[in-house]
């Protein structure tokens, strides 16, 4: 097996793994909301959410249906040894996977409207680069993209007088509009710049952030929390079904922006917010940071 086929492999069994198993800081964050809420019905909820982990582990099934569309944050470094192969095994990978894990097949050529019935097609797997020069590393977030969590994202340029008032105001709006139906508890991303395309791309890069973790600024990480605790406040709950908490947290980034306008939008995951984080060397070995004890 050469290398290119050997980081194929490891990436297609990650990929397969994180179908079936959510992220120690997710399974931790449900475990805490789990415990807090005190209606039966959010508490039936936790326990099948718990459950579900369990069973999917046991029979070696993905644990929600909608297996999404994979995306990839990859921080690659200029000196990695397979930069140059690195888009097309990461599709390679996710082929592999569609059949090994199984992985329900999500990718719909638009306007021919035909299903590849692997998971791949123009432009899928989504691959965002970040280039690190001097680095000789690789490292990759991987996220399955569901339908529902899908849904609410949103982006739009506000004029600069609504200020953060109008950032809080777009966030809510899409919770409440929204919100009910990406499988809460939700992880928000929020990403403010200056288009409506600098916002987007943050708003998702803010999904792959760990939960609990904050914007180094420290005026928007006291907004994170704002905005936590006032989508908390609206009562969605487990599943929408009601209770004292909404969000898995919110986590904003944000680049500096042009003075006349800000640019804003929302991304969302849900309760089964399937990301991970693995970091290859320039010789294949690798490290997982979001699950503990992966055997691959
Ligand atoms: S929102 Fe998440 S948990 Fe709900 S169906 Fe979609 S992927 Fe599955």
């Amino acid at each position: 097996m050469n290398n290119v086929e050997k980081m194929t492999d490891i990436v297609a069994k990650f990929v397969a793994y994180t179908a079936k198993k959510l992220p120690d800081d997710v399974i931790a964050k449900l475990e805490e909301l789990g415990a807090k809420e005190d209606s039966p019905m959010a508490k039936v909820i936790y326990e099948t959410m718990f459950r579900n982990q369990e069973l999917a582990v046991k029979l070696d099934r993905p644990s929600c249906q909608d297996t999404g569309v994979l995306q990839f944050w990859v921080k690659c470094g200029t000196k990695f040894p397979l930069i140059d192969d690195l888009e097309a095994l990461l599709k390679e990978a996710v082929v592999k996977a569609t059949f090994e894990a199984p992985l329900r097949h999500n990718s719909v050529e638009t306007f021919d409207e035909y299903n590849t019935g692997k998971n791949v097609g123009k432009g899928t797997p989504t691959v965002f680069w970040d280039i690190v020069p001097h680095s000789d590393k690789c490292e990759i977030y991987t996220y399955m993209a569901g339908g529902g969590c899908t849904l609410p994202g949103q982006a739009m340029v506000l004029m600069p007088g609504e200020g953060y008032e109008g950032v809080t105001k777009f966030v809510l709006d899409r919770m409440t509009s929204y919100g009910l139906n990406a499988c809460p508890p939700l992880l928000v991303g929020v990403g403010v710049a200056t288009s409506v395309e600098t916002a987007a791309l943050l708003s998702k890069k803010a999904l792959m952030r760990p939960i609990g973790s904050h914007n180094p600024n420290e005026r928007a990480a006291k907004m994170e929390k704002l905005l936590e605790d006032g989508i908390n406040a609206i009562g969605i709950g487990p599943q929408g079904m009601g209770g004292k908490y909404s969000v898995l947290g919110v986590n904003i980034e944000n680049t500096a922006r042009h003075p006349s306008a800000i640019g804003v939008a929302v991304n969302v995951g849900c309760w089964s917010h399937r990301r991970g984080h693995i970091i290859f060397d320039k010789d294949l070995n690798y490290e997982i940071t979001s699950h503990s004890g992966v055997i691959l």
